[in-house]
């Protein structure tokens, strides 16, 4: 059974660059008839908030990308408290009492003679005796992970390939602050052994700490997951922008993208795949693999989405989005209108065509022509071929053709220059308000 999961923060709102995660998590899991779990990643009670993680739930469920379970972190502690103890036990795990600004000092001093920063584990060497005099101090600990030197570090990432890292050059990472609250880094590790998860899938800004988080895995005698980093998402202009850091589901909707059309493009770019038009986004699972994933950012461009989202919508079924189309508008009114779309919000502007007379000036030469369209649309047959059989009779009666024939006609239907298929059209406006525009535009 393929467990993912998708673990943001909730101390902001998703931007496309998370919903991209969550995406491929969902994608996964779904492609294996898996399950995709949500957990909140709320340790940081301070920059965490309720207003966040309700926003994220409904985010998620706007996109159709729907959890089958969801946890916080900060119901779980009990968990962590436990499994720290046996890390403790195992000696694993180490108190340290350098203040911020003495590890900054340590660090500075490295810089200055070309080393990289890493903790020097002074730590690990005090006595019993000095530890009591921190405590008598009232000094209390923050705790480190303590890394395995002997053992190397390597998986076989789905994207990237086989990854190592020397644990040597890599500081024992600090799992837990001096007020007993834990940093990201243990408790993901001890929730996903405990929710089964069998791939993590996320952005390549995680590479190093899966390699602390393997050693933790091991620490703590669970097999590690599967792990898939991929590359980060960048702007059109090629940089990682902060415009796409605050571009979210509700930037989405304001624009009037589709989840599906997000869908789309966040499940295509950066793979070898091309972005295709779908209506349904399980259309995506089958193709969809780690293997098709290349290592250069991919690429997020508003405007290919905004294109991507007129084709979907000119494909949509009226079911798909009936109920957020006008009162009285049926599926031949939406078939009609849907290729003149760039967003469903606009359909309300063509249904006011449909059924709202225009308000249109004519040119005196075209009134006597549009007295004889009105006769002739009276007296016709009203079937799907209305548009066809009046202009037939037109040009044969008049000798119009081309512009002269159908500009007025349009005109005085629709008050618009340009839109929807005439032949689409008519029949939607009907017999009654077609007559009655044509005489009105005849004067
Ligand atoms: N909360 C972490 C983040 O948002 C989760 C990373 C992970 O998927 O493990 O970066």
């Amino acid at each position: 059974m393929i467990v993912t999961r998708f673990a943001p923060s909730p101390t902001g709102r998703l931007h496309v660059g998370n919903i991209r995660t969550a995406l491929h998590n969902w994608m996964w899991s779904r492609k294996w008839g898996g399950r995709f779990l949500l957990r909140l990643d709320d340790t940081d009670v301070e920059r965490s908030t309720a207003e966040n993680a309700e926003a994220i739930q409904t985010d998620l469920a706007w996109l159709g990308l729907s959890p089958d379970d969801a946890v916080r972190q900060s119901d779980r502690f009990a968990l962590y408290e436990a499994r720290f103890e046996e890390l403790r036990g195992g000696g694993h795990v180490y108190p340290c009492y350098e203040s911020a600004e003495e590890l900054e000092l340590k660090r500075k001093i490295l810089a200055g003679r070309g080393l990289p920063p890493i903790y020097d584990r002074a730590a690990l060497a005090l006595s019993d005796a000095e530890r009591a005099a921190f405590e008598a101090e009232g000094r209390r600990p923050h705790w480190r992970f303590k890394l395995d030197h002997d053992s190397s570090i390597h998986w076989d990432d789905l994207i990237r390939g086989v990854q190592h890292l020397d644990p040597k050059l890599l500081s024992d990472p600090v799992i837990r602050r001096a007020d007993g609250s834990w940093l990201y880094m243990l408790p993901s590790v001890i929730d996903d052994i405990d929710m089964g998860v069998t791939h993590v899938v996320r952005g390549e800004d995680h590479v190093t700490n899966t390699g602390l988080q393997l050693q933790m895995f091991a620490a703590l005698g669970a097999p590690a997951p599967a792990f898939a980093h991929e590359a980060l998402l960048v702007g059109s202009e090629g940089k990682l922008s902060k415009r796409l850091g605050s571009l979210g589901c509700d930037a989405f909707r304001d624009e009037g993208i589709e989840p599906v059309a997000l869908i789309a493009l966040l499940a295509r770019i950066g793979t070898s795949l091309p972005v295709e038009p779908v209506t349904v986004p399980e259309t995506l699972l089958d193709s969809f693999d780690f293997a098709r994933f290349g290592r250069a950012p991919a690429r997020f461009d508003l405007d290919e989405l905004k294109a991507l989202n007129a084709r979907i919508l000119h494909m949509l079924p009226y079911g798909a989005v009936a109920d957020r189309l006008p009162a009285g508008m049926d599926e031949a009114g939406w078939e009609a209108i849907r290729p003149n779309l760039s967003t469903v919000d606009e359909a309300a502007d063509w249904w006011a065509v449909v059924v709202d007379a225009p308000d249109t000036a004519i040119a005196d030469e075209d009134r006597a022509y549009l007295a004889q369209a009105a006769a002739i649309a009276d007296g016709a047959d009203w079937n799907d071929g209305i548009w066809k059989a009046l202009t037939g009779a037109l040009a044969a009666e008049t000798g119009r053709k081309g512009k002269p024939l159908f500009l007025p006609l349009r005109l005085a239907l629709t008050g618009r220059e340009h839109g929807p298929d005439m032949n689409a059209l008519l029949p939607l406006i009907g017999r009654e308000r077609a007559v009655e525009r044509l005489k009105a535009a005849a004067g």
